[in-house]
């Protein structure tokens, strides 16, 4: 009885390449780092990954992974509740709250998880979600499944947050929820002024600090740090798939009894597979590392500072931001996805994005820097950018 379906796929799939939307997958035959191999052997300077910290293919890291494969074994073959919990995860939780100097912290299999498992425990429809505009999906499909009321404000417009907030007095709680850093612009959200309308309005705040955690702050250690926020943030969602090593799980961390609820009542937590030994005892090396040294956030502000005032000095359009994500605006779609192609064919590997994924008339290249990153990748990196750019008439 597939027939029917089948043409369906064929036809959506084909509008999805007539849109020019399709989305193709580089193989990788290396580990991941700024220098990659691919599959054909070729091999591409990397500017497009969430590696941060350059931690992804850390030797410390593999190493801890390695040593407690070996005394834990491989997986842990249940949920947390149930017989799914090391005191591994227990430090690692511990080891999370202390980097954010919050209270307590419950881990997921992935900040997707702890996103989708956050809302719906919490508040229901007596309740208000103010969300900004541009957060990730995942906060997107959480608020989708908890019935609260919803409110959505212009990214990063505290106005239209104090009007939302207005229009939400009358619920019995009000949470605000934001990312940390927005993954299309860099930009990071106004912590300070976010808190403050919070404590004006009586309202909970909820950070997803997946792009700012390891890069924010003057010792990387997020919006709270960086805006002198501590202890009027209620909740931070997080990933240890972006700086903290590159690998998988995420977390949330913040008020006690709301870190208590979602224990009880969080629905990936409690019917997802607990996080093998090998990613908590590698994710506590982590911790470790960035407790021990602070080299690899100095080294990716460098390296940030060092890539944004070349390509401002080379004529490109850069947004202005503070984290690791540094926009080389184009704003013509096609123009974008030719100018990724050809900077590809040069060994470097950014992303093209245009309408929907960004405002129509926006289209950019996103260039990610690592800490990972020496000062002669950046430099062939920028002259592929300059070479491009010249052939494409985007540089005089
Ligand atoms: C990447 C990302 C996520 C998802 O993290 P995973 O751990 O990979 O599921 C969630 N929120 C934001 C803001 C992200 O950038």
């Amino acid at each position: 009885m597939y027939g029917n379906f089948q043409k369906y796929l064929s036809d959506e799939l084909a509008a999805i390449k007539e849109a020019g939307l399709y989305k193709a997958e580089r193989n990788i035959a290396s580990p991941q780092s700024a220098e990659i191999t691919l599959e054909d052997g070729s091999k591409a300077l990397n500017f497009c990954a969430n590696n941060y910290l350059g931690l992804a293919d850390n030797p410390r890291l593999i190493k801890a992974a390695r040593d407690i494969m070996s005394e834990r074994g491989y997986g842990m073959a249940s949920v947390r509740f149930i017989c799914g919990t090391q005191d591994l995860h227990k430090k690692l939780e511990k080891a999370i709250s202390e980097y954010f100097h919050t209270e307590d912290t419950i881990l997921y299999a992935s900040c997707f998880d702890a996103n989708g498992g956050l809302f719906e425990p919490l508040l229901d429809a007596s309740d208000a979600i103010i969300s900004d505009s541009l957060n990730h999906a995942s906060i997107i499909d959480g608020v989708r499944l908890c019935k609260a009321q919803r409110f959505r404000y212009a990214n990063a417009d505290m106005e239209d947050l104090e009007r939302c907030l207005k229009e939400a007095q009358n619920c019995r709680h009000r949470l605000i929820c934001t990312d940390g850093v927005f993954s299309m612009d860099g930009n990071v959200a106004p912590m300070d002024k976010i808190c403050a309308l919070a404590e004006k309005y009586d309202a909970l705040v909820v950070v997803d600090e997946s792009h700012s955690a390891g890069v924010v702050g003057p010792r990387g250690r997020g919006v709270a740090e960086q805006y002198g926020c501590y202890g009027r943030i209620d909740v931070h969602t997080g990933t240890l798939g972006k700086a903290f090593g590159g690998s998988v799980g995420g977390f949330t961390t913040g008020r006690k009894e709301i870190i208590e609820m979602l224990r009880q009542r969080s629905r990936p937590y409690l019917f997802s597979n607990s996080l093998p030994p090998m990613i908590v005892a590698a994710a506590l090396e982590t911790f470790k590392i960035l407790d021990e040294s602070d080299a690899l956030h100095d080294k990716l502000l460098e390296n940030v500072e060092y890539f944004r005032n070349a390509m401002m000095a080379a004529g490109f359009d850069i947004k202005p931001t503070q984290s690791a994500i540094c926009a080389v605006m184009l704003y013509d779609a096609p123009l974008s996805q030719r100018f990724a192609a050809r900077i590809a064919e040069e060994g470097i590997f950014v992303t093209g994005f245009y309408y929907p994924v960004v405002p129509k008339g926006q289209a950019r290249i996103r260039v990610q820097l690592s800490a990972a990153h020496e000062r002669e990748h950046l430099d062939r990196a920028i002259a592929a950018f300059v070479k491009v750019g010249k052939e494409l008439g985007v540089l005089k």
